[in-house]
């Protein structure tokens, strides 16, 4: 098949675009391999059959040409001009279709979008997360003010044309940051967040709640990390860096316990719901630094058998490193999207007592350099 991006040198999201996925797969093998193997031996890429439109999560930010014409696209190369976008090889292409509706639905409604050199105008973002089992589609309306014109006939017309959208969420945010998503919103139409289905549970996912972005590579991310985790159903388990509480559940059949922390409100709340929904009742959940918890933990002289560790980009830092080693579980999964922060907390732990001895890639971002790593640790 021969796909093109026509806007491929403007947005620069997907590096990897004129390159055949087998050898974007071999490049991200040498990469890692380039970093990790100082560790032990990193085992090969798992890559996907289909690689295309994987993202369950489209965001497009919305402007408008000097006819009148509204669009969503991206900010060129991350500066602040939106070049347009009508659709993406690696977004859902529901996603696609239903901004480029609410682009044209917006003339007819004379909806302006937002200008924030001018702080005119009243649409700034739209953001469609879409449950890959459930088929279920979350629409986020941002918008610079919290007054919503027509808002129940512009539901309308959209979920006219577009009957599959389960939910509509309004959110405001009227600050010029980098942030997306702003702090008051309001449900306009259904549950206000969708659900998906993960290793056999379901989970419910808010506007503001970190899922991850390739459902497909996901359950294979984490059949990976509990066949390293070796769990026989007695452990207490950590799932640090949690999120909408994924990982501590898939595991919570085959623990003792379940300890779950979580910096994000919206996504604890996620995750209490979430333990109901499924009926599993050997897991908690904490809202706060994984760093600061896990001293807490290590100051009361608590164990922990595993640790599920998730963390951002950006790695763990040395407060919740440090607290782990004192609370020194026998084994560590580390789950990463940067190698490089990996590397430099996996050679903190293995000049603390602990040893790599498995690194599994998987990748859940074909066409961008990015690549997921799953890691086992363990004392002896
Ligand atoms: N394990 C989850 C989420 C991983 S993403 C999953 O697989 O879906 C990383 C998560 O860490 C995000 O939910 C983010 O909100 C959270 N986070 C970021 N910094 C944190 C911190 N200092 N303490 C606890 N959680 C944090």
């Amino acid at each position: 098949m021969n796909h093109r991006c026509p806007y491929e040198k403007k947005c620069g999201g997907c590096q990897f675009i004129h390159i055949p996925y087998k050898e974007q797969l071999q490049i991200k093998q040498e990469n890692t391999e380039k970093l990790l193997n100082q560790f032990g031996k990193v085992l090969p890429v798992i890559g996907m059959n289909d690689p295309w439109h994987y993202r369950n999560k489209v965001h497009g930010v919305v402007a408008g040409d000097r006819r009148g014409n509204c669009f969503t696209g991206i900010y060129e190369n991350n500066s602040h001009r939106a070049i347009r976008v009508d659709s993406c090889l690696i977004e859902n292409e529901q996603a696609d279709a239903i901004m480029n509706t609410i682009t044209r639905l917006m003339k007819s409604f004379k909806m302006k979008p937002y200008n924030e050199d001018t702080g005119y105008g009243f649409l700034r973002h739209i953001l469609v997360r879409t449950g890959y089992h459930t088929g279920q589609i979350m629409v986020v309306l941002v918008t610079a003010s919290p007054v919503f014109p027509s808002k129940n006939n512009f539901v309308k017309a959209l979920r006219k044309e577009h009957p599959e959208i389960t939910t509509i969420v309004a959110n405001v945010n009227h600050r010029n940051t980098s942030m997306i998503l702003g702090e008051k919103q309001q449900v306009l139409y259904g549950k206000g967040f969708i659900e998906d289905v993960l290793c056999g549970k379901t989970f419910r996912i808010s506007p503001k709640s970190f899922y991850q972005i390739n459902p497909v590579q996901t359950e294979i991310l984490y059949n990976t990390a509990m066949d390293f985790a070796c769990l026989t159903g007695k452990e207490r388990i950590i799932d640090a860096y949690s999120g909408i509480g994924t990982i501590g559940m898939v595991a919570s059949d085959h623990a003792g316990e379940v300890i779950s922390v979580e910096l994000n409100k919206e996504a604890v709340r996620d995750a209490i719901a979430n333990a109901k929904r499924n009926n599993i009742k050997n897991i908690r959940f904490f809202n706060d630094d994984a760093g600061i918890f896990m001293e807490k933990m290590a100051e009361r002289k608590e164990k922990a058998d595993v640790v599920f560790m998730d963390p951002p980009r950006s790695g763990s830092d040395r407060k919740f490193l440090n607290s782990l080693l004192r609370l020194r579980p026998e084994r560590i999964v580390y789950i990463s999207c940067n190698p490089e922060t990996l590397a430099r907390d996996l050679n903190y732990l293995e000049g603390n007592g602990y040893h790599t001895r498995k690194i599994q890639p998987v990748d859940m971002f074909p066409f961008t350099v990015h690549i997921e790593s799953v890691v086992l640790l363990s004392q002896h």
